[in-house]
């Protein structure tokens, strides 16, 4: 039986984001504009609205859908902003990022997941304003830069200084900073030439590699 992933979507967004709190109504819509299941791989695809991140092969899992809205919320976009994601995966959090934003570079380490999240975005008919790079994002891009916002999802040691570099004023960055298994959810706000930094939450993700990653 093909499952209704329509009601899994709706049934998502109410018991796992509304529920803990993600408020922002066009983040909401975004989470239920996207399927998902497009995203992930076609052996895992029944669990593609559980509550908990999903493998995506390469050792790389899409974030828990929990994570991917708080992550998004936290960037507080508009719809005229750039953004720059660091960690592409399978190009669903970059997905959900260009219903929220005028414009998303994706940049993601591991050519075949880069070719494969280009794929889903394409089939999905989500590629026009996004563009999927394959390099090392730990330096961010500075072919694109200066950024609106710039979304991180991979665990970093320390949050790379070419990132704060590359962020406009004002801008948002989010990013997981911490040790290789558990990290805190970072916001740092650039405004009026100043920083100012919070911790969201707890978090685990997947080892930043690169050179302002994970050796
Ligand atoms: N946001 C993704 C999942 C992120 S998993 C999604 O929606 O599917 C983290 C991803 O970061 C992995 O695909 C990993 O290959 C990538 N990554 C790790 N270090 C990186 C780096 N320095 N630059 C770019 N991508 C990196």
């Amino acid at each position: 039986m093909i499952p209704d992933w329509g009601a899994e979507r709706q049934h998502m967004v109410d018991r796992q984001l509304r529920r803990r709190g993600i408020r922002s109504a066009r983040v909401l819509n975004a989470m239920l504009t996207i399927p998902r299941e497009e995203f992930v791989p076609v052996e895992s695809r029944v669990c593609s609205y559980r509550d908990e991140p999903v493998q995506i092969g390469y050792g790389q899992t899409i974030s828990q859908p929990y994570m991917i809205a708080l992550m998004a919320e936290l960037l507080e976009l508009t719809g005229t902003e750039t953004v720059l994601e660091v960690g592409g995966g399978s190009g669903y959090h970059a997905a959900v990022l260009g219903v929220l934003a005028a414009r998303v570079i994706s940049l993601e380490l591991i050519p075949a997941l880069a070719r494969q999240a280009q794929q889903n975005l394409l089939r999905t008919g989500r590629a026009s304003n996004i563009q999927v790079v394959c390099g090392d994002g730990s330096q961010g891009w500075r072919e694109g830069a200066a950024y609106d916002g710039i979304s991180v999802a991979a665990g970093a040691p320390a949050v790379p200084p070419a990132l704060v570099e590359q962020l406009k004023d004002p801008g948002r960055l989010v990013i997981p900073v911490g040790a290789r298994a558990d990290q805190e959810l970072r916001v740092i706000v650039k405004s009026g030439g100043r920083l100012e930094e919070r911790v969201a939450t707890g978090c685990r993700f997947v080892p930043l590699r690169g050179d302002g990653g994970w050796r």
